[in-house]
């Protein structure tokens, strides 16, 4: 674990469909690790069922007043915030708009884990066509995302699909051919004011997190500055996954602050 990146901003339990982890076991992990989190539960509108049952269908009520609840016990150094991972697509735009309207989250991560409604997950996304189309289509889909999903504050693991590319080398490169669509993709996220995420659950796939140092290079160069970092962890063990790496990683890029947002608003913290 590193010294200097103490805050895990992206996580789950339990109330996600893909986790079994309680959250007072994640609470009593981050304690010994970190200065603060935000847990990130999964919110994915329209997701196919898996084996009949609908999944990713998160209820807020029940996610916060559990996380709630522990919230007296915690230390007075440690900072416990409450987001959501929102999967963005574009037939859910107005749900996704509408999301919150109270204002409870700290911090909601706009992911692409869907291609128009396809799972690259799966090996059957990518049959019948070359990876270069498939991470053409990707890429396409999340600029479509941003014309009409305006309710979140960083994009989460923008390359995320090279995970499922099958037969991935270890050392992976985007081809040349997305370069500019990756491109209208940051400037209009800066444009927006929204950031990206470092998620260094792809440390497990590859070398680097998601997204690694091309587009972290690109989206430096092009001004970015609104950059979270999270594991991406659905067991306690795995909370501040490679932080050391990606820390190293982003100083070499050129970054010296990451981003925690607080009831949606960033605050820069120096790496
Ligand atoms: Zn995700
Ligand atoms: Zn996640």
């Amino acid at each position: 674990m590193s010294e200097q990146i103490r805050f895990d901003c992206h996580l789950h339990s339990c109330f996600s469909s893909d986790s079994k982890a309680r959250p007072e076991d994640v609470i009593r992990t981050a304690v010994g690790k970190l200065s603060g989190i935000c847990v990130t539960e999964h919110n994915d509108f329209d997701y196919p069922p898996e084996d009949g049952k609908t999944v990713f269908n998160l209820d807020p009520d029940e996610y916060l007043s559990a996380y709630e609840a522990l919230r007296p016990a915690l230390p007075d150094s440690f900072t416990l915030l409450l987001g959501v991972e929102q999967g963005l697509q574009k037939s859910v735009a107005d749900r996704v708009n509408a999301y919150d309207p109270e204002g409870r989250l700290d911090f909601i991560i706009g992911s692409s884990h869907l291609v128009r409604g396809n799972d690259p997950y799966y090996p059957s996304f990518w049959e019948g066509r070359s990876v270069t189309d498939a991470l053409g289509e990707y890429f396409d889909s999340i600029l479509e995302n941003l014309s009409c999903c305006r309710n979140f504050d960083v994009y989460g693991h923008l390359d995320y699909i090279t995970r499922y590319i099958p037969g991935r080398p270890k050392d992976f490169r985007l081809p040349d051919s997305c370069t500019d669509q990756i491109d209208e993709i940051l400037k209009k996220l800066i444009a927006l004011e929204k950031g990206i995420e470092v998620n260094t659950a792809g440390f497990c796939y590859g070398r680097e997190p998601n997204p690694g140092r091309q587009i972290l290079t690109r989206y430096r160069q092009l001004g970015g500055e609104i950059l979270t970092v999270g594991s991406d962890a659905h067991r306690p063990e795995d909370i501040a996954f490679h932080f050391g790496a990606c820390r190293e990683l982003l100083l070499s890029c050129g970054f010296r602050y990451v981003t925690v947002f607080k009831k949606r608003r960033p605050a820069f913290v120096r790496i």
